[in-house]
């Protein structure tokens, strides 16, 4: 790929927490193919073993089952990366209106503690802490730049929980990186697909795809007029990696994403189309799938004029092509199953 030996320093010691999830897998696969040293720690809650199988023979790889709330190898590990992404936290709507309490222990806690180890370090890493347009809140804008503000309902309602936790990480590394000199970038991660991410936890793409592949009504919630814009994953690590060594990005909030938009029922319709599937889809009212509180976000494009001046991204996977991606991979599935 071009620019790849640009973005390169050399055999850098790269952590990442949360590094057997979904985005952290894809992080580890890249800089072990740059041929950097990966160190992982999660507590597999929502990351699994089976996204890090591949690496495990790499003597470039290391691995921590270990929750960023109680590590004792924190310290050392802190002090031994070159770059740290931190990707651990509670994540998806379905599982933050289950289990609030620890949304807010992980996602605040967990990167006050990481934070706090950085200073300690006596070592100043390139640092990515991980975001999401989720902190733009309850906004009818249709689309966000990270000068936007921000509109959240004062209710109390739980389904911001994790938008809050989110904003708050956001301010410790900003109160971090201000009062000590911290090389920290904070990325809004919008809507990211691709292999290996799990549907159970409400996200729509993977759910859409398993249930097109396996010729289940696909369940579009409200009306479908709700519009998302998709990233493949495997932009989105690039765009990380980029941004983690830019200077002029230091101090920094920028949004990650592919700025593409297509409305729910249009993706349901493409999703049954790539997959040849026989599916109709099914409307669920919003009630039904989340319950009474919830409250959905009707548009949610990113604006990227920020991320491409400082580091000249722009993604390269089309939605038609993460799709066929994925639809195959859950057909290999299938034919392994049966
Ligand atoms: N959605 C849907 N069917 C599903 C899961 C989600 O119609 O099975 C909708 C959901 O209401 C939202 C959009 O798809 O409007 C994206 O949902 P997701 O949870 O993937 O991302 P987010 O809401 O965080 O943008």
């Amino acid at each position: 790929m071009a620019g790849e030996n640009s973005e390169k320093v050399h055999d850098m010691h790269v952590l990442i927490t949360g590094g057997a999830g979904f985005i952290g897998s894809h992080l580890a696969e890249r800089h072990l193919a740059l041929g950097d040293q990966v160190y992982v720690v999660d507590n597999l809650s929502t990351g699994s073993l089976a996204n890090i199988d591949p690496f495990r023979g790499n003597p470039a790889f290391r691995f921590a089952e270990a929750d960023i709330l109680h590590w004792n190898g924190l310290d050392k590990a802190v002090a031994w990366a070159d770059r740290i992404y931190h990707m651990a936290a509670v994540v998806g709507v379905k599982k933050v209106l289950e289990d609030p309490v620890a949304v807010m222990a992980t996602n605040m806690t967990g990167t006050e503690r990481l934070l706090r180890a950085i200073h300690h370090g006596g070592w100043n890493p390139q640092v990515i802490i991980a975001s999401t347009s989720e902190v733009y809140g309850f906004n009818a804008n249709s689309s966000f730049a990270e000068t936007d503000h921000i509109v959240l309902p004062s209710a109390g309602r739980l389904r911001w929980a994790y938008a809050v936790t989110k904003l708050a990480d956001e301010f410790l590394a900003f109160s971090y990186a201000r009062k000590y000199g911290l090389n920290i970038v904070v990325v809004r991660l919008f809507n990211t697909i691709g292999p290996n991410q799990v549907g159970h936890y409400g996200m729509v793409v993977p759910s859409f795809v398993k249930q097109a592949v396996a010729n289940e009504p696909l369940t579009v919630y409200g009306e479908g007029r709700q519009t998302r814009s998709f990233c493949d994953v495997r932009d989105t690590v690039v765009a990380l990696d980029r941004l983690a060594a830019s200077p002029e990005a230091w101090g920094e909030v920028v949004n990650v994403g592919n700025d593409q938009e297509i409305s729910i029922r249009d993706l349901a319709d493409l999703v049954v189309q790539r997959a040849r599937s026989t599916s109709p889809l099914q409307f669920i009212s919003y009630k039904d799938a989340y319950g009474e509180e919830f409250e959905d976000v009707t548009h949610r494009r990113p604006v990227l004029n920020k991320l491409r001046a400082l580091t000249g991204f722009e993604p390269e996977w089309r939605l038609s092509d993460t799709l066929d991606d994925l639809i195959e991979r859950e057909c290999a599935k299938a034919r392994r199953v049966a």
